[in-house]
């Protein structure tokens, strides 16, 4: 058992100025971090046991799903950075020094280096995968703008695992065993999440899910249809071609051609015209300038990339999704190119690119094609054209998915509506291939003593992040609302006034039975004004409160309030622990994987 006046828990009324978010107010306010330096934090006693309780899931969940812990250093020398390639390609974010002897170092942002070094040294035989080991440890990112308290911190404690597998069948099996378990902890932690597709990003890999907490205050925007359990992250998430042809852009300007497509979109006769457009530069300004649909409009936009400037087409109603672009070109980066490299390669300013006689790679979004006759830039300062149709005026290398979503799309697997929203990643499933085991050579001797590679797989949960996440999810105007399985404290009990011998003895007789019955009690025992100890107990987010003032004493009764619905209870004395106890059962189970 706990007692308020020998603790550490320093609440405060004033809500911190540099605090954006909700959960990094609560968090200051209730005395669970303090500030060292950006992104920096001290984690007091009370912050430490939510990370804790945190932990206890994530390694009984791990431990379910057969993964073994280990514990990596946080410091990592240079070389095993250069093996993969990272040493040079991980940017800022990496913090990188040197030891006495000029030999270079990193603070571990992810470890798939070291976990893939030391699996290489231990692993020789298929007899020994799948393997997978995980740990919970100290991280450090750079993070260009590190804000909202833990949620984006530069030292943060992680849980990373690292399955190994003999195949890419087995990394498949090991993926779901990871993914399920993500499942159960997020259900036991009592958050409303989503997992979502996801881009793989620099990290490389053939598919990855993100764990997503809805949240308003959420960093990232997700899709989910309405009807089925199809999520992805915005950058992700797929857009199914429709196959409704777009009507012709010469609203209220009759022209053979928007009339003469036929169901490919492709006519036979005509030729675009070519119309003045001083100054109309943008998709809104020319739509409005010609009177038309900007979803006729054929927005062409140049791109720098690793593999050559390639021109991108999409509807004037679309944005391109550049990671859409980049995975489609199989580049390594792609960037919008800047003015002069738009009049070098169009001959125009920008505003008025168009894909009608441009010598240059050109891509397009399915959704170009179902433009009957679109309206474009003519390559040439304040020149637009119209009556364009695609595959008669210009012919595209290939069309593809290279659009961002947008809500009220329909559902890539169910046809359904996309909605969106705002989440927090918290968990992050990534299934590596063998990015890492075949620069690094992690191989092992299959049944026929042949040397393979091993299949690799990744699968982070931010602990601190998490437990932010559950606050953005979880409060209300007083305070934090935890759910009981990672609250600090189960019960809180609040002696009315510490000074009364009768109001004291009760409060200690009830406050003992529960600690021996393990729940975990938070005595308040400080000689505070009653409002003070409520409204702590509220800001601090303790799911249940036990409280004992001298009437009810006196009465033979105490009280029991519901810190989640505010339902407060007047309970015989005697019976106090076993009702206090039955209520930490049933939120218990409330939190059931
Ligand atoms: P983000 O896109 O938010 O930067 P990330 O893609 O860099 O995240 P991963 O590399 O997948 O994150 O890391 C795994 C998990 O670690 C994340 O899901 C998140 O919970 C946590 N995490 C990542 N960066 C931070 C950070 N700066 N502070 C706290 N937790 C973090
Ligand atoms: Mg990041």
């Amino acid at each position: 058992m706990i007692r308020y006046s020998r603790y550490l828990m320093p609440t405060t009324k004033e809500t911190p100025s540099d605090a954006e978010v909700v959960s990094h107010r609560l968090m200051l306010r209730a005395g669970l971090l303090r500030k060292v330096a950006s992104g920096i934090y001290n984690y007091m006693p009370a912050g430490l046991r939510v990370l804790r309780k945190v932990e206890r899931i994530l390694r009984e969940e791990m431990d379910g799903a057969g993964a073994l812990e280990v514990l990596m250093p946080a410091v990592v020398p240079s070389e095993l950075w250069k093996e993969s390639g990272r040493w040079d390609a991980y940017g800022k974010e990496l913090l990188r020094f040197k030891d006495r002897a000029d030999r270079e170092f990193c603070l571990g942002p992810t470890h798939e280096e070291v976990v893939t070094d030391l699996v290489r040294r231990e692993i020789r035989s298929y007899r020994q995968l799948p393997l997978t080991l995980y740990q919970i440890q100290d991280k450090f990112r750079d993070e260009i703008r590190p804000r909202f308290g833990l949620m984006r911190g530069r030292e943060f404690f992680m849980k990373d695992a690292y399955s190994f597998d003999a195949d890419e069948a087995g990394a498949t099996e090991s993926y779901r065993k990871m993914y399920d378990a993500y499942c159960r902890i997020f259900r036991r932690m009592g958050l409303d999440f989503r997992a979502v597709e996801a881009d793989t990003g620099n990290i490389g890999g053939s598919s990855s899910h993100e764990f997503m907490v809805i949240a308003d205050s959420g960093e990232d925007a997700i899709v989910s249809c309405a009807s089925c359990s199809y999520g992805a992250n915005v950058e992700k998430a797929e857009c199914v071609p429709s196959s409704a042809p777009v009507p012709g852009a010469t609203k209220g300007k009759p022209s053979e051609a928007a009339t003469g497509a036929d169901d490919s979109g492709a006519a036979k006769e005509g030729a675009p015209r070519k119309v003045a457009t001083p100054g109309k530069r943008t998709i809104g300004e020319v739509a409005a300038f010609l009177a038309i649909d900007p979803a006729t409009l054929i927005k062409t936009l140049l791109f720098e990339t690793s593999v050559g400037d390639v021109a991108v087409l999409v509807s004037g109603a679309h944005e391109v999704n550049e990671i859409k672009v980049k995975n489609h070109l199989g580049a390594e980066y792609v960037r919008l190119a800047g003015e002069e490299r738009v009049r070098e390669r169009t001959g125009a300013p920008s505003g008025f690119a168009g894909p009608v006689g441009l010598s240059l790679r050109t891509i397009a979004d399915h959704a170009v094609r179902s433009i009957a006759s679109g309206a474009t830039g003519a390559n040439e300062k304040d020149v637009h054209l119209v009556d364009v149709v695609p595959g008669r005026d210009f012919i595209p290398e290939g069309y593809a998915d290279l659009r961002v979503v947008r809500e009220g799309d329909p559902c890539p697997r169910c046809g359904g509506t996309l909605r969106f929203s705002r989440g927090i990643e918290v968990g992050h499933v990534f299934r590596l291939g063998t990015k890492y085991s075949e620069a690094m050579r992690a191989v092992y001797l299959d049944e026929g003593g042949k040397e393979r590679v091993t299949v690799m797989g990744c699968y982070g949960i931010g602990v601190g992040r998490t437990a932010a996440a559950a606050i953005e999810q979880n409060h209300d105007d007083d305070g934090i609302v935890w759910p009981i399985s990672i609250a600090p404290f189960e019960v809180a009990v609040i002696p009315v006034n510490v000074k009364q011998a009768d109001v004291m003895a009760a409060t200690e007789r009830v406050a003992a039975d529960l600690d021996a019955r393990g729940v975990e009690v938070f005595f308040d025992d400080r000689e505070e004004r009653p409002g003070i100890k409520f409204k702590d107990a509220d800001l601090t987010g303790i799911p249940v409160r036990i409280t004992l003032g001298e009437k009810n004493v006196a009465a033979g009764f105490g009280e029991i309030r519901d810190r989640k619905t505010g339902e407060t209870l007047r309970i015989p004395l005697a019976e106090l622990a076993n009702e206090a106890f039955a209520l930490v059962a049933r939120k218990k189970a409330e939190c059931a994987p």
